[in-house]
């Protein structure tokens, strides 16, 4: 972990291999919050705020929100109290210019990215786990019908809430939504690797032995 303490992770990988899973549980392991960009924008989306009517046209296509408010919305998120030891970010950034804008968000805040684990997943994969993939109306946790059931179909394990499939977790968006990847989001492989931060992880076996996997990385930071 880096001296001062404060451990900020980026979670690379495209739709559907498995970040927000892990994310989620690196934050119950790790004492530090998961910053999601797509729940941030669905959160926004649910209180009809004037952020989240923007992001609506773009997540329903499947497409970016733009760079400055969603890098705008990442700052904002950062500053919260319960950010000041560090943060796994989930889903940011996507684009190099967020990358860009991230390292110097870090910068002026006296730090800089720990390491940045990339979960890799074959295209075929990708889809089936897509597809069936629930999320809870109340909470945000994530269930997959065969890979992580919850205890009762269709009901939340964690609050009760309800479980719904994702607007854009349609065939179309899906597919969509890794086009985008692969075009936008894809080069920040090479970019962190350059930056010798991107440490390879296969993300093909069960969720615990992925999440053994990031934790013995992050604590070699
Ligand atoms: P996710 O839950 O990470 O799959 O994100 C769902 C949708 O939210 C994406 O398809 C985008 O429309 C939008 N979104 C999430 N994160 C970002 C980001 N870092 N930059 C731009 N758009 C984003």
């Amino acid at each position: 972990m880096a001296t001062d303490e404060r451990l900020f992770v980026v979670l690379l990988g495209a739709p559907g291999a498995g970040k927000g899973t892990q994310a989620e549980r690196l934050s119950d392991n790790l004492g530090i919050p998961q910053v999601s960009t797509g729940d941030l924008f669905r959160e926004n989306l649910k209180r009809e705020t004037e952020l989240g009517l923007l992001a609506k046209q773009y997540m329903e296509s499947g497409e970016l929100v733009p760079d400055e408010v969603t890098v705008g919305m990442v700052r904002e998120r950062l500053s919260r109290p319960d950010a000041a030891k560090g943060a796994i970010l989930d889903g940011f950034p996507r684009t190099i210019a967020q990358a860009e804008a991230l390292g110097e968000l870090l910068d002026d805040m006296g730090d800089e990215l720990d390491v940045v684990p990339y979960i890799k997943v074959p295209e075929d994969v990708l889809l089936s786990r897509l597809a069936g993939r629930w999320t809870c109306r109340k909470c945000g946790a994530m269930y997959h019908e065969l890979y992580s059931p919850p205890q009762e179909p269709g009901v939340c394990d964690k609050c009760g809430g309800e479980l719904y499939q994702r607007p854009d977790d349609t065939p179309e968006t899906q597919k969509h939504r890794i086009g985008v990847y692969f075009e936008q989001t894809a080069p920040l492989i090479g970019y962190y690797r350059d930056k010798g931060l991107l440490v390879e992880v296969d993300g093909r076996p069960g969720i615990e032995e992925i999440q053994a996997e990031l934790l013995d990385i992050i604590n070699e930071q």
